[in-house]
């Protein structure tokens, strides 16, 4: 399960609201891409979902149940971060096993799920490397692995591929696609990139300073953006 509602959400840093107040339905099993400009509040968005920023008004559902109050680890949802947020000092096996270290699941259910995102992964040969002996596409599936064995009800997405080169980036974003396809678990991916939005979404939230400008499918806003921000975003022909 993994359905998220935002109902009237709201962010203000001291006196500069970034984020008014939105509402936003994501469906469990879509993925969902928050797109647009630099400093539009994209990542804000998704620390709120995440639960590493409080919300200044409004309500997280997750699952039909209110998680505006929740901190992050009670929120059943994994945040992926950059490649560079592995530990240089472990192994791929322990990087991956780590949260679940934390979150008190037992040995030999940690083994089973490390098994299984190796799997699916392709990481089985290097579960004993460290991350310096990695690629960065191999780093950027460890640090995915290490979001799937928690078994998230979503997993959340912050610019992922940002720090690799042009051509590793293709083959991961087709990557993460496969991989929801796999899993068939909700998916919230952030990006300032519009072929990444259009290659992957099930569904785009193009966002302008902190609100929403329009939500629609790939088809839906190529064919039919609301306006010329909208369009020029996206690219469409308008
Ligand atoms: P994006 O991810 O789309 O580039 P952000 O969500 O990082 O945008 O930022 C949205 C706006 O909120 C920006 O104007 C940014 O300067 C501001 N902002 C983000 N985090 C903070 C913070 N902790 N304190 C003050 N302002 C912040
Ligand atoms: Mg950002």
């Amino acid at each position: 399960m993994g359905r998220i509602q935002l109902k009237s959400v709201k962010k203000s840093f001291g006196d500069v609201t970034v984020i008014p107040p939105l509402d936003l339905d994501i469906e469990d099993g879509e993925f969902v891409v928050f797109v647009g400009p630099s400093g539009c509040g994209k990542s804000t968005l998704l620390r709120l979902i995440a639960g590493l920023e409080d919300v200044t008004g409004g309500h997280i559902q997750i699952d039909g149940q209110d998680a505006t109050a929740l901190p992050p680890a009670k929120r059943r949802l994994a945040m992926v971060f950059q490649s560079y947020a592995l530990y240089p000092h472990m192994t791929v096996r322990k990087n991956i096993a780590f949260p679940m270290k934390m979150a008190g699941v037992p040995e030999d259910e940690q083994k089973r799920r490390i098994d299984a995102a190796a799997k699916a992964l392709n990481l089985a040969d290097y579960l004993e490397r460290r991350p310096g002996q990695l690629s960065g596409g191999q780093r950027q599936r460890v640090a995915i692995g290490r979001a799937i064995v928690r078994e998230p009800a979503a997993f959340l997405f912050d610019e992922p591929l940002s720090n690799l080169d042009a051509a590793l980036r293709v083959g991961m974003r087709m990557e993460i696609s496969e991989l929801h396809k796999k899993l068939a678990t909700t998916m919230i991916y952030v990006t300032h990139d519009q072929v990444e939005a259009m290659t992957m979404a099930d569904k785009i939230v193009v966002l302008r300073a902190g609100h929403i400008e329009q939500v629609g499918s790939p088809l839906e806003l190529y064919r039919e953006p609301r306006n010329l921000f909208v369009a020029g975003f996206i690219g469409s022909p308008k």
